[in-house]
């Protein structure tokens, strides 16, 4: 592993898709922070990257919370001296069920973490990468942020949000240095989704079946699939994309 001269800090890095974003950069020889409300969730990913010889450490963090968010981004910058690279991938489904049936609480909570939490985990990035004049975010939206779905309109409204804030923040700091772009991935093997999955029941094999069969590519992402367009934003290459929603979908959106 080459050695770490970039830093990068992954909300939800305990699980799936911010998981694998931290091994992908550790790959690339950054150092990362992970945050996760889980904490041993987010020390295994850190373990597992510095058992590889990388450099690693998990912060115990909810998203939804101000002050742990500022504390984790300020302990990434006094573990490893700077912030290059923030992945927003913290995130919940919410419960199952048309509008007019939303619990307040599911609402509330689907919102509080997925999109406050994101904009939470944002302000603390910025804070940091405007002195230091450069630095790429990438807040993981979905699919289902640019088209809806029945059934999950707080997870919907949130992701739809997790897109508009975004191009909003892109045009406050493209002058700046920071860059701010959106992966929005179609459905992708991770823990979230084998436990909808498994939630289905009797349906499970059916269900799955038509997930598959409604991606043009007929097949599920992997988290790989979404590290890689996340490392790929965050990289010199992607130097002039800043405000995107990226599809990373087996072409689902455009389907
Ligand atoms: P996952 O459940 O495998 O991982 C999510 C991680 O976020 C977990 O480690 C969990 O502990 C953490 N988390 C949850 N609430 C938190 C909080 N309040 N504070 C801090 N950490 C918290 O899920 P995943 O599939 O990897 O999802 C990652 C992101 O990708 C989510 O934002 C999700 O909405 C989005 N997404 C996933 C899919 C999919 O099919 N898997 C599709 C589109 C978008």
């Amino acid at each position: 592993m080459p050695p770490s001269s970039k830093v990068a800090f992954i909300s939800g890095g305990g699980s799936g898709i911010g998981r694998a974003s931290a091994l992908a950069f550790a790959r690339l020889g950054h150092a990362v922070m992970i945050g996760d409300a889980d904490a041993a969730a987010a020390a295994a990913t850190a373990k597992e990257i510095t058992e590889a010889g990388g450099s690693a450490a998990g912060v115990q963090v909810d998203v939804s919370d101000e002050g742990q968010v500022r504390d984790a981004v300020d302990a990434t910058v006094s573990e490893f001296g700077r912030l290059d690279s923030a992945v927003n991938s913290a995130g919940i489904q919410g419960e199952l069920g048309p509008a007019g049936e939303c619990s307040t609480p599911n609402w509330e909570l689907t919102l509080a973490v997925n999109l406050t939490g994101t904009f939470l985990c944002m302000r603390e990035q910025i804070r940091v990468m405007l002195p230091q004049g450069a630095g790429s975010i990438v807040n993981i939206s979905s699919n289902f942020g640019l088209v809806g779905k029945k059934g999950i309109p707080a997870y919907c409204a949130s992701k739809h949000g997790v897109i508009g804030l975004t191009k909003s923040a892109a045009l406050d700091y493209a002058a700046h240095g920071i860059r701010i772009n959106t992966v929005c991935p179609g459905p992708t093997t991770t823990p979230m989704f084998d436990k909808i999955v498994e939630e289905s029941g009797d349906r499970a094999r059916t269900m799955l079946q038509e997930v598959e069969s409604s991606v043009p590519m007929g097949r599920l992402g992997m988290a790989d699939d979404i590290a890689a367009a996340v490392t790929w934003l965050c990289s010199d290459a992607a130097s002039f994309v800043t405000g995107t929603a990226m599809p990373v979908d087996g072409g689902f959106v455009v389907g």
